[in-house]
């Protein structure tokens, strides 16, 4: 894109840069943008001449949401399995079975068109940044198809071949790890930045899941994990020991778990590349009526704590970064500075990225102008359409 692009008149700008409370705000401030970069913030008064200007009229601007777990790739919907569930049925993770059959009998368009779906929704609900996973195909073509249609949308793609043993494989689970570590991420590669893999009674146990994740790592791919979601488990002090980006879920944890998680938290001045993050991702507990994930326990053990939607037609099919801050503050015990931050820088740092979830000098300029004059707004009005503006790359969409 050409031309500069200046955002005055901004009465809140969460920058989440450090010093001004954790979210790093700042009062009456501008943001210009050039080449889709933060090149200049500060006071609105000098804000210097741009070629396009947006008032933001007194309202307050935070960076655009990045979601770091949304699986966006699939067929049908399971809306009566949810009505099921909300009538008294227990949520066991079995569903995914049904999407995949859904997956695989669709053709490449009707994916493609569910994707771009979900992330114009979730666009307007003032997501910049989001991951797409793979794991409903569950064959190798399938896998890399649905990882070549994810990456037309988002750099930030994920290989979960491991999400569920599909059911050809229900008795030689130990064939489809040979499967998944051998053809199927050879095929997927090409497409993915990340490899995930579910690590929970039911879907893939602690052996297979560290053989996985290991050719992951070989092949390139860094990691991420699904665990300890529906009971305690041996996977997210995995995730710690293999290095992994983030560990997903974090519902059921043990003392020695949230020990691990926060011995990987580092200064950020000094360096982000061995933090192992802990993403809660609310929507699941809200869709299966489950107990809530304990940030306070982990944000209070200095653990970095990210927020995501986990965007999925079973256990939790929402896009909206707002919904998700809101369940954290009401429902979690996060401060709604916490759950923010959480939902941007944190959502960054569980991709280890540090050009996106902050507003300086040098960041991408994705940003949200809210209908409201405040961030504390996004939790005290819950469900109310409060993105006014997105601006991503340096233009408003
Ligand atoms: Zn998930």
């Amino acid at each position: 894109m050409s031309g500069s692009l200046l955002i005055d008149n901004i009465g809140e700008l969460v920058t989440n840069s450090p010093g001004n409370g954790p979210l790093g705000i700042r009062r009456d401030a501008a943001v210009l943008a050039e080449e889709g970069r933060v090149v200049w913030v500060g006071p609105s008064a000098y804000a210097p001449a741009a070629d396009r200007r947006i008032d933001a009229g007194g309202a307050a601007v935070l960076p655009g949401f990045v979601d770091s777990h949304a699986h966006l790739v699939f067929a049908g919907d399971r809306a009566a399995e949810f009505a099921a569930r909300m009538a008294g049925q227990p949520y066991t993770g079995g569903g995914i079975r049904t999407t995949v059959g859904a997956t695989r009998a669709a053709t490449d368009e009707e994916l493609r068109a569910t994707v771009r779906r979900l992330h114009g929704e979730a666009l307007r609900q003032g997501t910049t940044t989001i991951e797409i996973k793979s794991g409903y195909g569950l064959t190798v073509a399938d896998e890399a198809r649905s990882l070549r249609i994810a990456a037309e949308t988002s750099t930030e793609t994920t290989f979960l071949g491991a999400h569920v043993v599909p059911a050809e494989y229900a008795d030689r689970p130990d064939d489809y790890v040979g499967l998944v570590c051998g053809p199927m991420l050879a095929a997927a590669a090409p497409y993915a930045k990340w490899i995930d893999v579910f690590c929970e009674r039911g879907a893939f146990d602690v052996d297979h899941a560290r053989a996985i994740l290991a050719c992951g790592q070989a092949a390139g791919l860094g990691v991420r994990l699904h665990a300890n979601q529906l009971g305690p488990g041996p996977g997210v002090q995995l995730g710690v020991e293999l290095g992994a980006a983030s560990v997903d879920h974090c519902t059921y944890l043990s003392d020695a778990d949230v020990d691990a998680l926060a011995s990987t938290t580092v200064d950020w001045m000094c360096g982000s590349s061995t933090t192992t993050v802990a993403t809660l991702l609310p929507g699941a507990e809200f869709s299966t009526r489950s107990p809530y994930p304990d940030a306070r326990r982990l944000l209070d053990a200095g653990v970095t704590v990210a927020l995501a939607t986990d965007c999925n037609p079973g256990s939790s099919y929402t896009s909206s970064m707002p919904f998700c801050v809101a369940l954290a503050v009401r429902e979690m015990r996060m401060t709604p500075a916490e759950a923010v931050w959480a939902a941007t820088a944190g959502g960054a740092r569980a991709l280890r990225r540090d050009d996106i979830g902050v507003l300086t000098p040098g960041a991408r300029a994705d940003l949200v102008v809210l209908d409201a004059p405040s961030h504390l707004h996004l939790a005290y009005r819950p469900g109310v359409p409060l993105i006014r503006q997105v601006i991503r790359n340096g233009v408003p969409q």
